[in-house]
């Protein structure tokens, strides 16, 4: 394996070296490796389907994220889709199920009590609880909270079976936080977003991955402590395992952690097992801490079901940290050591900050690491003109960049942003380059010749752009690519489209065959077919970002609903054609993972330039026109009710995935209701009016 081309290696795929390696790959398109000594991906919130039974299950214990941190919650959400789950947990006390945390449900039960609201609750809160002068242990603490009776059945032998310690050999601190309620709320957290991945964990870990799979190279079952002498010193490293194993020849004692044993068991055909996901088992007399059922996680189905029993033991994989003053003060000498190791080290998530970090938790550290140590601000460059370029000369090219569109500076040796000030006088930077998207790329000798080239010598529209529009939205590219593909003019409309606007995403759909068969057009066909792929596609635009979402079909297996005989109405056009090409839109939107019903989609067809209908809108009219509509409600064409209106219109996702529908699926409806009909393309303003 060649470790040398990485910018960056990162130790652990677990959240937080996962979302850091997000973070690198997005916003300094930086070239990633993950390593793991695991066999899977996710560290800790790993899941699986039990083959038994097909029930998704975690490997190290149930996880349930909760949080309120909006940031997070909107991170996690832009890579999977997550369901509300409310965990509830119940103890057996009594050889009664009540809820944990205590609340007026369980101190009824417990003490055969009606208490019915909050200020009795609270009265009987305080007659029970103990009062002590000075607290100085756990016991002390927990029983000034909750009083005798259910410091006795919910929290003594919980914490010995836990830390292995009573309460009493424990600081106050450790007991200060046990939650008891004083309503009938028996929700396990109160956070305002408790959810669970749909599809479950790993699945999230792997859309993250998937959706970097440019930048982002996985290695499993790699140890770090095999290849670190193949990393040089140029490369960061962030590493994600245990601090004391990375200065284990350093001579100090080991951190110690608490670790989980996982009793696996299984009942066929059986309905559950217990009543609710997690049932706590405080007594004395049970030796596991708690019991985890997973079929009961996002309702799942199954004849069969699978159940765990946690006990918690010294030895295993290190969980949970053991916060005493022994090991805190350890830990300060490994952080020590940490900050002095070198600047491209890098020691985060929960294992190496010797930390508990529930899920956001770890998330909310990378994000904010990230932030404090790779990003950088672009305040220095205060330009004239928004174009900057980027010259390498190790690499002998020029990047073409819009400013609006760059996050941040790197340093790099053989890198020079030439740009223009306030005053209009060309300015160089050596020695970094500028991370973002590219408009254009383009071969270069040296810095001279760099400093001459111009981004809109290419494109004969491109005029002085002032302002550029930071909408996202995406611009639909579909049809047959017939003679496009012939002149420059798409391939410039689609360099001045990134000018005007640096947030634009392309969907593409085109055919295999750049024509179309004789016969299923109105037109008259000359079939001289050329095949198309996605690097006919990616040298014609000079771009490879562009093809990210590019579906190309064959037309032989092309599926249509309903008749294919005849024409439309009494018009010329086939009906078969018009279906294809219906079939080739529907598709090629399904392709494509658009996040909100509100994103915008821009429909245009790649011989747009080249048919005569067309030809009174040149590029200005149609980028005003997007401008113009971006925030429109409804389907806007750019001509109305004349031939060709379908060949560019505008709308929000949800309303153009209906009318894509309705003619993929409904045409024959259609038809038999505009049976007089001769321009077809009329059918597309009398649909799109109905939405
Ligand atoms: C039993 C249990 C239950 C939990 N339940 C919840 C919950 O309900 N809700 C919640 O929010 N959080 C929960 N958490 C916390 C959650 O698991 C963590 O927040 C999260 O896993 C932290 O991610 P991380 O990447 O920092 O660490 P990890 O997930 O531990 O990832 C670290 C990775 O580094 C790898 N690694 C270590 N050393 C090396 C090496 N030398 N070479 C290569 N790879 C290495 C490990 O194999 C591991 O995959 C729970 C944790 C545990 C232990």
């Amino acid at each position: 394996m060649v470790y040398k081309k990485y910018d960056v290696i990162i130790v652990g795929c677990g959240l937080s070296g996962v979302i850091i390696a997000e973070r690198f790959s997005k916003l300094q398109n930086k070239k990633i490796l993950i390593i793991d000594k695991r066999d899977h991906i996710g560290g800790n919130c790993y899941d699986y389907y039990d083959k038994k039974t097909n029930i998704l299950m975690n490997k190290y214990g149930a996880h349930l994220f909760h949080t309120n941190d909006e940031e997070v919650f909107e991170y996690v959400s832009n890579f999977c889709t997550w369901k509300k789950w409310e965990h509830k947990v119940l103890g057996l006390i009594d050889d009664k199920h009540l809820p944990i945390p205590a609340n007026i449900t369980t101190v009824n039960e417990i003490f055969n009590l009606d208490i019915k609201n909050q200020k009795e609750m609270d009265k009987w809160l305080s007659k029970n609880q103990v009062k002590y002068e000075n607290i100085t242990n756990g016991e002390e603490m927990a029983k000034s909270r909750v009083g005798e009776v259910l410091y006795e059945k919910i929290f003594k032998h919980y914490t010995y079976k836990q830390w292995k310690k009573y309460p009493n050999e424990l600081a106050p601190e450790v007991l200060a936080r046990i939650p008891v309620r004083n309503s009938f709320d028996d929700r396990y957290f109160s956070d305002k977003y408790q959810i669970l991945p749909e599809k479950g964990y790993t699945a999230f870990f792997q859309s993250i991955l998937d959706k970097h799979k440019h930048n982002i190279d996985v290695k499993l079952n790699c140890d770090y402590f095999d290849i670190k002498d193949k990393i040089t010193e140029e490369q960061i490293v962030i590493y994600t395992g245990p601090i004391d194993y990375y200065f284990a020849d350093k001579g100090l004692p080991k951190l110690e952690y608490r670790s989980i044993d996982f009793h696996i068991e299984r009942k066929m055909n059986t309905d559950f097992y217990q009543p609710y996901s997690v049932v706590n088992y405080p007594g004395k007399d049970t030796p596991y801490t708690r019991c985890v059922e997973y079929k009961h996680f996002l309702k799942q189905k199954s004849e069969h079901t699978i159940y765990v029993k946690e006990t918690t033991t010294d030895t295993g994989e290190p969980y949970y940290p053991v916060l005493n003053d022994k090991n805190i003060e350890l830990y300060a000498k490994y952080q020590k050591m940490a900050e002095e190791e070198g600047k491209n080290i890098h020691f985060i998530g929960r294992l190496a900050s010797y930390k508990y970090f529930n899920m956001d938790q770890a998330i909310k550290n990378s994000l904010n690491y990230f932030k404090e140590h790779f990003e950088k601000q672009k305040t220095i460059i205060q330009g004239a003109d928004h174009i900057v370029k980027i010259y390498c000369s190790k690499r002998k090219r020029v990047w073409f960049k819009n400013i609006n569109d760059c996050k941040n500076f790197v340093e790099n040796p053989n890198t020079y942003i030439i740009f223009r000030d306030k005053e209009s006088q060309q300015k160089v930077l050596p020695g970094v380059d500028y991370v973002g998207k590219d408009l254009l790329n383009k071969p270069c000798n040296d810095i001279k010749q760099a400093k001459s080239m111009n981004y809109t010598n290419d494109i004969e529209q491109a005029e002085n752009i002032n302002y550029a529009y930071d909408n996202e939205f995406y611009f639909y590219i579909r049809g047959h690519i017939r003679n496009s593909f012939n002149s420059k003019r798409l391939k410039n409309f689609v360099k001045l489209l990134k000018l005007h606007f640096p947030n634009i995403k392309f969907i593409l759909q085109t055919w295999k065959n750049t024509e179309c068969k004789k016969g299923e057009s109105w037109k008259t066909i000359t079939e001289n077919n050329n095949i198309i792929s996605k690097l006919t596609i990616e040298n014609y635009f000079e771009d490879k970002n562009i093809t990210e979402h590019c579906l190309i079909i064959d037309e032989e297996s092309i599926e249509l609903v309903g008749s294919t005989s005849g024409k439309i109405g009494i018009g010329l056009c086939p009906k078969q054609g018009w279906k294809n090409m219906w079939y080739g839109i529907y598709k090629g939107l399904e392709y494509f993972d658009i996040k909100s019903s509100n994103d915008i989609i821009v429909s245009f067809r790649y011989d747009y330039f080249d048919i005569q209908q067309s030809s009174a809108i040149d590029e200005k009219k149609i980028i005003q026109f997007i401008k113009n509509n971006l925030d429109n409600e409804n389907i806007k064409f750019i001509q109305y009710k004349v031939p060709g209106t379908d060949n560019l219109y505008m709308g929000k996702y949800n309303k153009t995935k209906e009318l894509i529908d309705k003619f993929h699926f409904e045409l024959d409806n259609i038809l038999s209701m505009n049976k007089s009909i001769y321009h077809q393309e009329y059918l597309v303003n009398i649909i799109a009016e109905t939405i």
